[in-house]
């Protein structure tokens, strides 16, 4: 996700390295360079306009006067207008759904076919049961094709949700006022309804899905949109809200989207929050969408507040508390990055958590990363393990007879080993200041 345009940002950031301060020469050069990185990421030209002119205003005011260097003083201000550009730091409140007190909630979701959209419901239907307790009706109003109605079946069925047959032969109002009816009656709190997509937009499907947005009146009104199609999911999301009112959107496959561009456009051009990504084919690849988390993640600054949430709800709560509390105590050591290192191999989909590391803790970007990643943690696991319990308690007893010993023991070289106690450090501090929560403080020390 986002590749090109993290590799790209990294390079300004370090070109500007050798600078004392930025400059008016320095920032145009910066400037062009980041412009060419946005257009590469394919984001649309208004929205490279607007971030570029809000970057230069920004790097070139106040705001860096006093920073430390300026490559860092840029990705702070860049990464602001990333959030500010995709909707805002709005804390995971706006990016929320906004489900009426009056049960049961709808939630219209239109898009055009093969956007994703029975995927998603699938997924929302997992997420609002599983995360927020809700009982959760789904229904297709795809009466063209048969196949769509079973897969809505299919994938409501495994996301352990209620499933109301449409009748092919009724019409896509009454199937709706039908499966409403039983939400009402059954206790439902959401009834997520799945409409027809088309190959393109289409004034039919345009009409047909106005009609059951007035009949419906729903809570929420999501466009499904593949984050893959670049500019053009920005031109359908755009046409289809000038017919409906959407309440915000999905971008799926943004797992496959290297480039990212819908991602930064989407929010400027249709005036609509993002309100959550899809990031796999399966029902646990939905992700809440937050604009700061993910504008440091394309800054390669990681994504480590997901990361944590990802880490809490896959590892066992109890450990998860002992750890807190040694953080707390200060006193965090080498067992425990042990334990934390094999909890990342548990907690499946390596990729999906590299993704969310800060880039210097990423293995080099190409497709053997995986791989890499995982032998360098059971590397790091084999030197830890080649240490005495003292030692790993503490590490600052370390010095060079005894590196030489453990490298030895592992099989690995001293400089193999300093880099994985200097990542240990890296982490060490790094929980110091997430315990504190402060966030601006964390990422300060991750940037540049
Ligand atoms: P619909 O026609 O809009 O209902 O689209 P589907 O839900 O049938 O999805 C079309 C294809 O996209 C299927 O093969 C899905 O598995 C795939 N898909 C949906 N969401 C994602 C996602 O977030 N990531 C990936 N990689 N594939 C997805």
């Amino acid at each position: 996700m986002f590749d090109t345009l993290t590799q790209r940002m990294a390079r300004i950031v370090k070109t500007l390295r050798g600078e004392a301060r930025l400059t008016e020469a320095n920032t145009q050069q910066m400037l062009r360079e980041v412009r060419l990185a946005l257009l590469e990421a394919d984001v649309a030209l208004p929205v490279v306009r607007a971030l570029t002119t809000r970057i230069k205003e920004k790097a070139l005011g106040e705001e860096v006067i006093g920073n430390l260097t300026p490559g860092q003083a840029l990705v702070g201000v860049v990464q602001r207008e990333l959030t500010a550009v995709m909707g805002g730091d709005y804390a995971g409140q706006a990016a929320e759904l906004q489900l009426a007190v009056k049960a049961p909630a709808i939630i219209l979701m239109a898009g055009l076919q093969g956007a994703g959209k029975t995927t998603t419901v699938g997924k929302l239907a997992k997420f609002l049961r599983e995360k927020q307790k809700k009982k959760v009706l789904t229904v297709s109003c795809d009466i063209y094709r048969p196949a769509a109605i079973a897969q809505l079946k299919t994938v409501t069925e495994q996301a352990k949700a209620d499933f109301f047959p449409s009748q092919p032969e009724q019409s896509v109002l009454e199937i709706a006022q039908a499966a409403l009816d039983w939400a009402q009656r059954h206790y439902h709190d959401v009834l997520i309804v799945d409409t027809a997509g088309r190959l393109g937009i289409d004034e039919a499907m345009m009409q047909e899905i106005a009609a059951l947005h007035r009949a419906l009146n729903p809570a929420e009104t999501l466009f499904v949109v593949d984050a893959m199609l670049g500019q053009d999911a920005v031109n359908s999301a755009q046409a289809f809200n000038a017919t409906l009112p959407l309440t915000g959107i999905v971008l799926t496959k943004l797992d496959g989207d290297a480039r990212g561009g819908a991602a930064l456009s989407v929010r400027q051009i249709t005036g609509r929050p993002i309100k959550f990504v899809g990031v796999g084919e399966k029902l646990d690849g939905l992700e809440v969408f937050h604009p700061g988390r993910m504008a440091s993640r394309i800054l390669g600054m990681g994504d480590l507040f997901s990361l944590v949430e990802q880490a809490q709800h896959k590892v066992d709560i109890q450990a998860a508390q002992q750890l807190a509390n040694k953080v707390k105590k200060g006193d965090f050591n080498l067992d425990d990055f042990k334990t934390q290192l094999s909890q990342m191999k548990n907690m499946g989909g390596l990729s999906s958590l590299l993704d969310k590391l800060p880039s210097q803790f990423q293995a080099a970007s190409n497709p053997l990363k995986m791989n890499q990643a995982e032998g360098q943690i059971r590397r790091m696991e084999g030197m830890i393990n080649a240490m005495t319990p003292l030692e790993r308690k503490k590490p600052e007893l370390l010095k060079a007879s005894r590196k030489r010993r453990v490298a030895t023991g592992a099989g690995v070289q001293v400089q193999e080993l300093n880099r994985m106690l200097s990542q240990f450090d890296q982490m060490r501090t790094m929980m110091k200041k997430l315990k504190g929560g402060n966030m601006a403080n964390m990422m300060r020390g991750l940037k540049g």
